[in-house]
């Protein structure tokens, strides 16, 4: 019936305009579709929820939060019955009729629908990988987010419970021939969340007027969760695992991942063949930067920073020469008690800057916060932006910065010199502006629930990653002059070094079989990085792909998108419209920004 209405109600629009143009008229039933296809995305994210509850969870939306999803065959039936019937759907919507928004939504879409195909068909995560299967963060989130009253969220907590053991059991029968290196993160994982189960569920119990006897009724089956849990780990720990997976992902699997997570318009290994080229160019640049910067600060008799007295032999490696004036110039770092005030001033500066270069335009309106870190983060890394999900639109964003609590003065130390002068405001850019912060705020300007969702992470890492290049090249911080000093870029270099080596990394460990040793000496004597830093990267490496590249690979694509451009534009390009309009079309992967950039 109410398909009906709308074909007369079309049909009334189309004849009130048969005077006009066709153009007119394709107008018209473009806008149509375009409406359409607003609506299809609204319907097709309630689906995508009720199919994947915790991940609603974790994005803001919460009607599900009671459902606990056992992983088995059937479960993934049902995820690829959804993906097939929306890729069927999508072709209602051909991409002519639709505006730049939804073009991109469109695509975005599909990518996501395709890579549920291919997870479940072909990467099988689910036999290889246990540390797939784990509530506790589900849990410990409804217990520590205050979204809703803590009896609400006491209450879906308690429902959710009656199938934590199912799902344990279910996870079991999925797994075949794990990788060692996932097993032991599912075990450590799980073993370190199951508090959520016993001490953290009994606090806020204390804490809640539900009644007495739902009360009870949570704690028995919190205790058998916790039970649950713990046999999970004891079976991963006893698992005859006569044949393990290699946590290499393998050349095939690997390029194909590489598709789906990226969507870039190179491919992996085109990928990895630049960053390998761009490696080569950063230690040639290097080389002659430092070897300037030697004699100013190494070999002057009036500042021996190195060694402290005596005359300084000149290593005749590079490498080697290179490394001793980085470590002299990270000497160069504000005190732990002014790490966050350091910050905070140069948000103005940044600001400022880019205004007098005509760079991009900054809505002044919407001042970043900066804040200490809140408690839940602490111990992280020293900054980053949090930004509110898409069903928090009216939310701060905040840039958090690192208190140094609990360390001790030798961890502290040498995190400064890492965040030394120069870094911090190389991480500046890179975090808040004109990096992450601006672009999300241009990106809320064309607001997308499906971009909020599946937001390109190789488009927003590399915009970050462009920024810090492009503001050195406007001569930051020299507000006169369009030359930054031969220090600023030494150390960006080092920086842009870290990006490139983690996309080598990455490729060459799950593609080329690149040792241990071979990976570390990588980092540590090629990228200038400190021991525990290239171990933790091996781990990183080890337990996650293509993630690594994303970096490199959004930043290579969108600076030889603008090189492009400049060349065929010539006198006519303009670098502040290129910024404005690259960031127009939200967080979408940039092979499509180029696409509607070069077609308009
Ligand atoms: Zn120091
Ligand atoms: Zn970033």
């Amino acid at each position: 019936m109410k398909k009906i209405i709308i074909l007369i109600f079309v049909t009334t629009i189309l004849c009130s305009c048969n005077s006009n143009s066709k153009k007119a008229e394709s107008e018209i039933s473009s806008q149509n579709k375009d409406a359409q296809f607003n609506a299809y995305k609204e319907q097709f994210v309630l689906l995508l929820w009720k199919l994947y509850p915790n991940w609603a969870s974790g994005q803001g939306f919460h009607n599900y939060d009671s459902v606990l999803i056992i992983p088995n065959e059937a479960q993934r039936n049902l995820e690829l019955a959804f993906s097939k019937n929306n890729l069927d759907s999508l072709k209602n919507y051909p991409l002519t009729t639709l505006s730049n928004n939804n073009k991109t939504d469109y695509y975005m879409i599909e990518n996501q629908l395709k890579s549920i195909e291919w997870s479940i068909n072909n990467l099988k995560s689910y036999e290889w990988n246990p540390s797939d299967y784990n509530v506790c963060g589900v849990f410990a989130e409804m217990l520590n987010n205050n979204y809703d009253s803590l009896d609400v969220r006491l209450h879906n907590f308690g429902l959710k419970l009656k199938n934590v053991q199912a799902y344990y059991e279910e996870a079991k029968k999925q797994i075949k021939n794990p990788t060692i290196e996932h097993t032991e993160l599912a075990i450590s994982q799980n073993l370190g969340g199951a508090s959520v189960f016993t001490d953290d569920v009994k606090n806020a119990l204390l804490k809640s007027k539900l009644p007495a006897a739902e009360k009870k009724q949570i704690e028995t089956s919190a205790n058998q969760s916790f039970e649950a849990v713990n046999n999970f780990a004891k079976w991963l720990k006893e698992y005859k695992n006569t044949s393990p997976r290699s946590f290499r992902l393998g050349k095939e699997l690997y390029a194909q991942k590489f598709v789906f997570d990226i969507q870039s318009g190179y491919s992996a290994y085109q990928i990895y063949q630049k960053a390998i080229e761009h490696k080569k160019d950063l230690h040639q640049k290097m080389f002659i930067l430092a070897n300037e910067l030697w004699e100013k600060y190494i070999h002057n008799p009036e500042k021996l920073t190195v060694g402290g007295k005596g005359f300084i032999k000149k290593p005749t490696d590079t490498l080697a020469l290179i490394k001793q004036v980085i470590d002299v110039l990270s000497l160069h770092h504000v005190s732990a008690d002014s790490f966050q005030i350091a910050i905070e001033q140069q948000i103005p500066v940044l600001v400022n800057f880019i205004k007098k270069k005509n760079l991009i335009f900054i809505d002044s309106t919407k001042p970043l916060v900066v804040r200490k870190e809140p408690a839940y983060m602490a111990g992280l890394a020293g900054a980053s932006i949090s930004s509110p999900g898409p069903y928090d639109k009216n939310g701060n964003t905040y840039y958090n910065v690192g208190s140094f609590g609990g360390w001790d003065k030798q961890r502290t130390e040498s995190y400064l010199r890492e965040y030394n002068h120069y870094i911090l405001q190389i991480l500046n850019i890179h975090e808040a502006i004109p990096g992450h912060y601006t672009q999300l705020i241009y990106a809320n300007q064309s607001p997308s629930i499906i971009k909020a969702i599946f937001g390109n992470g190789a488009m927003v890492e590399g915009w970050a990653v462009y920024t810090e290049r492009m503001m050195l090249e406007n001569g930051y911080p020299n507000l006169t002059s369009n030359e930054s000093s031969k220090e600023m870029w030494l150390m960006y270099y080092k920086w842009n070094l870290r990006t490139t080596c983690n996309t080598i990394l990455d490729y060459g460990v799950h593609v080329n079989n690149l040792s241990k040793e071979d990976g570390i000496n990588l980092l540590t004597k090629q990228a200038f990085q400190q021991q525990a830093e290239a171990e933790g990267k091996w781990r990183r490496v080890s337990l996650s792909q293509v993630q690594l590249c994303s970096y490199f690979t959004g930043y290579t694509e969108i600076y030889d998108f603008r090189e492009a451009l400049k060349k065929q534009q010539g006198e006519k390009f303009n670098l502040k419209q290129f910024h404005e309009q690259f960031l127009s079309y939200g967080s979408a992967p940039v092979k499509y920004i180029k696409e509607l950039m070069t077609k308009n």
